[in-house]
């Protein structure tokens, strides 16, 4: 049995540290990325329920890898958050994204997912105001997503840096709204512009009533307390008829278009479906 413990014992620090140096090679790989300008940033449309029209595009972050294609971010972020390399590509995100919307007509928002570990970096409010000025980008055209875990994290810093944002013009959204824990405090404690109703709500809207009452609860807060209401990941007509009859205000989803490159914008304007 003891020579099985080591045995099985070995054989994990073997695994770890095949996990380890897979680790190192994707960081040394992400450093290198940023160096090679290797990162992209595509928009999605997010349009108003009631008039179609497009209302702003999110800004989501794609590695084009010269072996490996484009990769998502659920791929890298992580490792990103942990080696704070993502302080850096945040940065090329806001700047891409303020850059990019200073081209587009000026009732366009943009909004740019922001990590909890940006929120610790004391350079938060000074890149956010040099990525605006640099672009010539008006404040009100921006909309920063962030998720209830920054709050949780580190709540009084994050407020005041919110409030200094929202002081600015920028507009802040709760992103992945109802995935985390105690969601009703978060809209007590900070003034959201917008909510941000997780995919899967969205996604079991026509199976689940249990899904229905919730995006029915939301949109309902939502209406009373002033705040919009964005339902992602919205994929067919049944779904975005059923966001339309609970007054949900804006939809974003595979059925108007995944998201693209930045040069496609105008393509996404253009058509009310592009897949
Ligand atoms: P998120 O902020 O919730 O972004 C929405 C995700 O849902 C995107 O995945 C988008 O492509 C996907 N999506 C949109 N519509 C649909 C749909 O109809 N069906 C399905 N199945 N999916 C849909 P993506 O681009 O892979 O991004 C994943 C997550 O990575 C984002 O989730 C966000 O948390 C993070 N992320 C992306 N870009 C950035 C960034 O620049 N900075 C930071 N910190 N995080 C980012
Ligand atoms: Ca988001
Ligand atoms: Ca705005
Ligand atoms: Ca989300």
């Amino acid at each position: 049995a003891k020579a099985d413990g080591r045995g099985t014992y070995r054989f994990f620090e073997t695994g770890m540290d095949a996990r380890a140096q897979a680790r190192r090679l994707l960081e040394m790989d992400l450093r290198a990325a940023l160096q090679r300008n290797e990162f992209e940033v595509h928009y999605q449309p997010i349009r108003d329920v009631a008039t179609n029209r497009v209302v702003a595009f999110e800004a989501l972050l794609r590695w084009s890898h010269p072996q490996r294609g484009l990769i998502a971010p659920i791929n890298f972020i992580p490792l990103a958050e942990e080696t704070g390399l993502i302080i850096q590509l945040g940065e090329f995100v806001l700047r891409s994204a303020c850059a990019d919307a200073a081209t587009w007509p000026d009732d366009i928002d943009v909004a740019v997912n922001l990590s909890p570990v940006q929120f610790k970096s004391p350079n938060l409010i000074a890149s956010v105001t040099a990525a605006l000025e640099e672009a010539g980008l008006e404040a009100r055209r921006l909309e920063l997503e962030i998720t209830e875990s920054v709050l949780l994290q580190n709540g009084e810093a994050t407020l005041t840096t919110l409030h200094e944002l929202r002081a600015m013009g920028v507009g802040i959204s709760l992103d992945d709204f109802g995935t985390g824990y105690s969601s009703l405090s978060y809209l007590r404690s900070f003034p959201f512009d917008k909510i941000k109703i997780d995919r899967s709500f969205v996604s079991e809207l026509a199976t689940r009533a249990d899904s229905m009452a919730i995006i029915r609860a939301v949109t309902g807060l939502g209406r009373s307390l002033g705040i919009v209401t964005t339902a992602e990941g919205v994929e067919n007509d049944a779904q975005l008829e059923l966001l339309r009859r609970e007054g949900c205000t804006q939809a974003q989803g595979y059925l108007f278009s995944k998201p693209r490159p930045a040069c496609d914008v105008a393509l996404m304007l253009e058509g009310p479906r592009l897949r």
